[in-house]
């Protein structure tokens, strides 16, 4: 079949919640994707930073074959023989006492805010259903219901009330917003280190630490979603760590599965992690024995692959490269690590018409918001492969 025939079926069966290039993936291998024509591509993308580690990496697959000939699902009403050891190595890698594994990102946000509002009730003493917890605008934590009641953006969310109380969103950078938004009622405060869906935004130097120091002075939790920035893209394990920043509450997922299957968690001391209860909360997927075999090789990974270290080295080549191609259509070149976004000027007409350009030049990325192109390729990518991308995307973006 050829990608016209595709694009017709998707089209005519699909639900239409997504605006995809017209590409129609058929195999890809680190780096690399292949059309179903044949034709090969640079992912700049990495599926939002799920593919860190790279397409089908060998040894994630192979955990992946050798898991599923033996055993794939428990649910957690037995044990298995491979979630207590996730359990360990997570936890070693991260310094966290705890973890608690689900599936999508949005699940392991709704788990933290739990977390979080349960112990608001049983440590804090706030009064049962007051808790509140203050989020930033131009977030993004997924989808679910109560997830977009705080949602800034208008299409998340305006169809799709009544929405969950006990959110306040702040302006996002702004340590002082976040300061004055606490209330005896307050829980925690829940950011992004960077705004990644926001379109890559850096908040200010200092702003996590105050913001974490705000939140030890009020007794209100800090917690991190990492889904998009954890895990090595910004160069080191996670983005906190540039401001020694350790959240209460972790959020991982995304890379945390090597792209292959859906792997969430977090990640929290005992006092805090052990306040859940034998039926406080659960998932039949969640934990099972091949997510948990899948995310230990993906840890290993990125652990032996030094994908933090390299992230931080080819992502400050790639941006100072990015900052020397002269283009009458960018406004300011920002990132960390391999987590880079170009923002266009409003009058360049989108990122959008660019992306497709890319695409011409075989290049995948995705336009984040109207006027961000983001560039994020799986942190196994090389000088090299950045010195092929370079040219082509100096083209784009001096096109008319
Ligand atoms: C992708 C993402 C989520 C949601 O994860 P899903 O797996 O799509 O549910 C939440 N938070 C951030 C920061 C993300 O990038």
């Amino acid at each position: 079949m050829k990608t016209a025939e595709y694009i017709s079926l998707e089209d005519q069966y699909g639900a239409n919640n997504y605006h995809p290039l017209d590409i129609v993936i058929g195999k890809a291998r680190g780096v690399w994707v292949y059309d179903v024509e044949g034709r090969k591509y640079l992912d700049c993308l990495s599926a939002y930073s799920a593919l860190n580690q790279g397409h089908v990496h060998p040894s994630i697959q192979k955990a992946l074959f050798q898991q599923a000939k033996k055993l794939t699902l428990t649910s957690r009403a037995f044990r298995n023989d491979q979630l207590p050891l996730f359990y360990r190595e997570l936890c070693e890698m991260t310094g966290y006492q705890k973890a608690l594994p689900m599936n999508s990102g949005t699940e392991a946000v709704e788990t933290a805010l739990k977390l979080a509002r349960k112990w608001a009730y049983e440590v804090k003493g706030i009064a049962r259903h007051q808790a509140e917890i203050i989020t930033a605008s131009g977030n993004f934590h997924g989808r679910s219901i109560t997830i977009v009641s705080f949602s800034s953006e208008a299409q998340y969310r305006d169809d799709f009330g009544a929405f969950t109380p006990g959110f306040n969103t702040v302006a996002y950078g702004d340590a002082s917003a976040v300061a004055a938004a606490i209330t005896p009622n307050t829980a925690a405060v829940m950011l992004e280190p960077i705004q990644g869906e926001g379109g890559v935004i850096l908040p200010p130097v200092g702003y996590l630490a105050e913001v974490k120091a705000i939140c030890e002075r009020n007794n209100v939790l800090f917690i991190a979603d990492e889904i998009q920035t954890g895990l090595g893209r910004v160069g080191k394990l996670f983005a906190c760590e540039y401001e020694n920043v350790r959240p209460d509450i972790m959020i991982i997922g995304k890379a945390l599965s090597g792209g292959f299957y859906p792997v969430s968690a977090i990640l929290a001391d005992e006092p805090l992690l052990g306040l859940f209860k034998p039926g406080d909360h659960g998932s039949t997927f969640g934990g099972s024995p091949l997510a948990c075999a899948v995310a230990r090789a993906s840890l290993k990974v990125i652990r032996d692959e030094h994908l933090a270290e390299r992230s931080a080295e080819l992502g400050e080549y790639f941006i100072t490269e990015l900052r020397k191609i002269q283009s009458p259509h960018i406004k300011e070149i920002r990132g960390k690590g391999l987590l880079i976004g170009i923002e266009l000027k409003p009058e360049a007409g989108g990122a959008r018409r660019f992306c497709e350009a890319l695409m011409k030049q075989r290049i995948l990325a995705k336009e984040t918001h109207q006027n961000v192109i983001r560039f994020a390729p799986p942190l196994v990518i090389d000088k090299k492969t950045i010195d092929w991308a370079l040219p082509r995307i100096r083209r784009v973006l001096r096109m008319k």
